[in-house]
């Protein structure tokens, strides 16, 4: 598997549209089991990136390009999935600092600092219903040469059974059984389109 840079930048104009087109769903979600914003932040933050991107066609490497957008990011979403989304660029960033392309074990390790990243921020881990439960089967399948979309789809179906203990949606309780955390769509929707950049 190998992500080049102009690549990832395709993935996430794409990735733009697609938090377009859920916008309502996600700020539906977030109403159910938070404050009904998820679906502004995702979209105003993405369609930041997207001004960015089609502002500058030419990176040097996927950090430069990761740097960016997760500066865009930190700048535009605001609430508590800014930050998260923020970090993960961040990390992207110094993960590949003058990689054009990464793959094998760089690849891997870009996505698992990630990760890293944003259970450190959000003091959380898997099984809180969160965006955690969406990243963690796609990193264990990227890592195991494994289905790409069976892992996201996977995560997201078993994410919305679970009760939630981290964000505003911990203040739900129980009533967050049987509904789908916001972030972890919106987790869904950035990694379907990453999934579709990594080719080998
Ligand atoms: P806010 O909760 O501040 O309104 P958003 O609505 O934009 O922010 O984002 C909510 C999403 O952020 C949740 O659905 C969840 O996936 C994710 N999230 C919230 N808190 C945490 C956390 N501590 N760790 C990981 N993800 C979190
Ligand atoms: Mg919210």
């Amino acid at each position: 598997m190998k992500l080049t840079t102009n690549d990832l930048r395709t993935a996430l104009l794409n990735a733009a549209d697609k938090m377009e087109e859920h916008k309502d769903e996600l700020t539906d979600l977030d109403r159910e089991i938070g404050d009904g914003d998820h679906g502004i932040n995702m979209s105003r933050g993405f369609q930041a990136v997207k001004k960015e991107l089609e502002a500058k066609q030419d990176f040097a490497d996927l950090g430069e390009l990761s740097k960016l957008v997760g500066m865009t990011l930190i700048k535009t979403v605001g609430g508590a999935s800014g930050p998260l989304y923020g970090t993960i660029f961040v990390k992207f960033a110094n993960t590949w600092k003058g990689v054009g392309e990464a793959e094998g074990d760089a690849l891997v390790s870009g996505f698992e600092e990630a990760l890293e990243g944003i259970k450190t921020r959000g003091k959380a881990d898997a099984g809180e219903k969160t965006m955690i439960d969406v990243w963690t089967p796609f990193i264990n399948a990227l890592k195991s040469e494994g289905d790409l979309s069976h892992a996201i789809d996977e995560g997201l179906a078993h994410s919305k059974t679970i009760m939630a203990t981290k964000g505003r949606a911990s203040y739900f309780g129980e009533a967050t059984k049987g509904v789908q955390d916001p972030g972890a769509l919106s987790s869904s929707l950035l990694l379907n389109e990453l999934k579709e950049a990594l080719h080998d």
